[in-house]
């Protein structure tokens, strides 16, 4: 029996909700695979605890968390606690700490989903964003001058290392040549940054000498948004820095069914340690407690953790069980235009996954 350790926060609003189910399908997944154990710890870290308490997580949240072998995330945020709390006091210090340099957005249509492209005769959509996640323009660096006069000057810096951009972009590469592309699509903006874009493109060359079969497109970031809703069939790995690559994903899910299917990992690609999975969408007060959530988001990022943790087949079993149970239509929940609840619909999810078995 091969053994597991997954750290799960499932944070607030409809977090907890949608982590049950994620948790649920791993429980199929042990039966189904058969020799695969998972052994789950939950921990509190959420806003209610912050108000309570001060802290999103312990002081020694970080060395509670390293000896894991990955994290479960599902979604922190509360009207009562401003949105840059939760974020710099738990998401941030767990990206940077476990050096989770990657974050890893697939971007395809499942099947039985239809994209608001739709009407444009736009079907094929099926690529991954692979975005800078440490430093870049998210860097805590830069200050405000005279603030409250009329002279205010407000500063804030990027912060691009050559480490840093050689790591992820060789990542990117690395994922083109695994999908088998002939090409890697590279967000810039050289024409208008001319620090760190210029050299963000230099690597993206440097590093390209060892992929020769793969040609780095550049597309300035202006661009680049516009083709992916007029021609997203023409990408299958993007890479960008930090910011490029949030509003890149976030566009991606849009153009992909929305919030409620959108995956993601903040990956440690050496696996020194814990990489962290979590569904973009937040934690919707608006529809927190009414046990409406859409799972597929978290669900299929756990289907991410378990290609990370070296089990691509029960990843593949997963989104084939969320793309029939879509396909066949009658189980949905509100935001895909059903009257499912979270659970009915994980319940579905989870018997068609177990039709692979
Ligand atoms: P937070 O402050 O935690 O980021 P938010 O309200 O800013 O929360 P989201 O939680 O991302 O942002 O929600 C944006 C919208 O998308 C809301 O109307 C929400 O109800 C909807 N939404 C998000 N996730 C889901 C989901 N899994 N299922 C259904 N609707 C969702
Ligand atoms: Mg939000």
């Amino acid at each position: 029996m091969v053994k597991h350790t997954i750290a799960s926060i499932p944070g607030d609003g409809i977090g907890p909700e949608v982590i049950e189910e994620a948790i649920k399908v791993l429980r199929a997944v042990e039966e189904i695979h058969g020799n695969l154990q998972f052994e789950i710890d939950s921990y509190d870290w959420n806003c209610k605890r912050y108000l309570e308490t001060g802290r999103m997580m312990p002081e020694d949240g970080i060395k509670t968390l390293a000896p894991y072998d990955a994290i479960l995330f599902g979604a922190v945020g509360s009207p009562e606690v401003p949105d840059h709390i939760s974020v710099w006091e738990l998401i941030l210090p767990i990206r940077r700490e476990f050096q989770q340099y990657i974050n890893l957005r697939p971007i395809k249509l499942l099947k039985g989903i239809e994209s608001p492209l739709a009407n444009k005769g736009i079907e094929d959509i099926d690529f991954v964003v692979v975005r800078e996640n440490t430093e870049g323009e998210y860097s805590n660096s830069g200050g405000r001058l005279h603030v409250g006069t009329p002279y205010e000057v407000v500063v804030q810096n990027s912060v691009f290392t050559k480490m840093g951009s050689e790591r992820v972009i060789k990542y990117a590469y690395e994922l083109a040549r695994k999908r088998g592309s002939k090409h890697l699509s590279v967000a810039t903006k050289s024409n208008a940054i001319n620090f760190s874009m210029p050299f963000w493109d230099e690597v993206t060359k440097e590093v390209g000498v060892d992929y020769k079969e793969i040609e780095p497109k550049f597309y300035h970031i202006d661009a680049l948004v516009a083709f992916f809703v007029s021609k997203p069939e023409i990408f299958d790995v993007v890479v960008g820095s930090n910011l490029f690559g949030d509003i890149l994903t976030d566009l991606g899910a849009a153009i992909s069914g929305g919030l409620g299917t959108a995956p993601s990992g903040n990956i440690n690609p050496e696996k020194k340690y814990p990489s962290m999975f979590e569904a973009i969408h937040g934690s919707a007060p608006d529809i927190a407690g009414k046990g409406i959530a859409n799972p597929i988001a978290q669900i299929w990022s756990t289907s991410l953790m378990l290609e990370h943790l070296g089990y691509p087949e029960m990843a593949k079993i997963i989104v084939d069980g969320i793309e029939d149970t879509l396909v066949d239509g009658k189980v949905r929940t509100p935001d895909l235009g059903g009257t499912a609840s979270t659970t009915e619909f994980a319940d579905k999810i989870i018997e068609n996954i177990r039709k692979y078995a």
